[in-house]
């Protein structure tokens, strides 16, 4: 079973509420998604399919992160000295209900133009420190190959810019928009590392396996990037087959991150325990290589910071004691007068 694009909008219509809902948060899905839905409210469909709890009064931002004010021209967001992120487009092929940037949809989709991209690309060029930029949007995949290609090269002509990474959802939404001809903009200006957005191993189809393989043979690093959702991917073994998955295609798992704090989407996240607890089954039962960080985007622009498992369960003058792998204790012995070094270190987790 699955659905098209007109069943799904008949569904929903159903409840009275919907319309104000797609009046502020548009519905947009690709065909490629709409296919893998299996059934009403299935991980595919929370992700895509508009909820009347969108425009609930929730206590969440608008602009949960703060870019706005960290934002010293149109599209870039600078918050860390070495990087800069670069929303080098408001489009996206299929909007995710949880985004951190939805606000951007109900302002109509805003194509940049030349002179944004020479203010950005100025920008950069201004600060020697940039040794990172981060294309992001939206989705970068959706600009033309050629404009894309354009992007790319005018900042390789920078020279402290030293990595280019590229985020899109793009290969998982609508595998077949990525062509021959993006593949080879995104190998000629190496190193540049592309890092996808993927919550959960039913997106994982054949095509977007086979989109995934040719990226990886092109010898672009491929990492990604995970939400942690209710109800969509918020159990171990949801997340364990989708980086165990993810490593087998050549992706190496990079963020798993807690849900940020924009308006209307509390139905979405989940208490930040479960991610640590999460975090800490996995820890023992996956390949190091599988294991992404546990992330959370502070709000009004503190920066992302990792939220991290303890196994410590004591400190005395003379030993750490770990829990193992087993859930037994093993101790660690302590150089002389470490101890309280370490309590001071690790005090919020004892
Ligand atoms: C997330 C983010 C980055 C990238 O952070 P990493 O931890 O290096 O992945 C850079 N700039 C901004 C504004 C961000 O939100
Ligand atoms: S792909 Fe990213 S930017 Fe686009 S709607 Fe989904 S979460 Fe938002």
């Amino acid at each position: 079973m699955s659905y098209t694009l007109g069943e799904i909008k008949k569904l929903i219509m159903a409840d009275p509420d919907m319309g104000e809902v797609l009046k502020q948060y548009p519905l947009r899905i690709t065909p490629h998604i709409a296919r893998q839905i299996k059934r009403v409210g299935d991980p595919i469909w929370r992700q895509f399919v508009p909820d009347v709890r969108e425009i609930k009064r929730d206590g969440g931002f608008r602009d949960p992160l703060g870019e706005e004010e960290l934002s010293p021209v149109s599209g870039l967001v600078h918050r860390y000295p070495d990087r800069v992120l670069w929303l080098v487009t408001e489009r996206c092929a299929a909007f995710c209900r949880f985004c951190t940037r939805k606000r951007l949809w109900a302002t109509g989709i805003r194509n940049h133009n030349r002179e944004d991209f020479n203010l950005a690309l100025g920008y950069i060029e201004g600060n020697p420190k940039i040794r990172e930029v981060i294309l992001s949007g939206g989705d970068p995949l959706t600009l033309k190959p050629g404009v894309l290609l354009e992007i790319l090269r005018a900042i390789r002509r920078i020279p402290h810019v030293e990595i280019i990474r590229v985020h899109t959802r793009l290969p998982v939404v609508s595998p077949k928009s990525i062509t021959q001809a993006t593949v080879l903009a995104l190998k000629e200006a190496q190193p540049l590392y592309l890092n996808i957005h993927v919550n959960h191993p039913q997106e994982l189809t054949t095509e977007v396996r086979r989109v995934l393989t040719a990226i990886a043979d092109a010898g672009i690093p491929l990492g990604s990037q995970t939400v942690l959702l209710r109800k969509v991917n918020d159990n171990p073994e949801t997340l364990e087959s989708l980086f165990r998955a993810l490593l087998t295609l050549r992706v190496r798992p990079y963020y798993l991150l807690q849900p940020d704090l924009m308006e209307g989407t509390s139905h979405f996240r989940p208490p930040l325990s479960l991610g640590i607890k999460i975090m800490k089954h996995l820890r023992h039962r996956l390949s190091g290589m599988a294991m992404p960080h546990f992330m959370v985007d502070l709000p009004g622009g503190g920066g992302k910071i990792e939220l991290v498992p303890s196994f410590i369960r004591d400190i005395d003058d003379d030993f750490v004691y770990f829990e193992t792998r087993t859930g037994g204790l093993a101790r660690y012995p302590l150089e002389h007068s470490e101890s309280r070094e370490l309590l001071t270190l690790f005090r919020e987790h004892l």
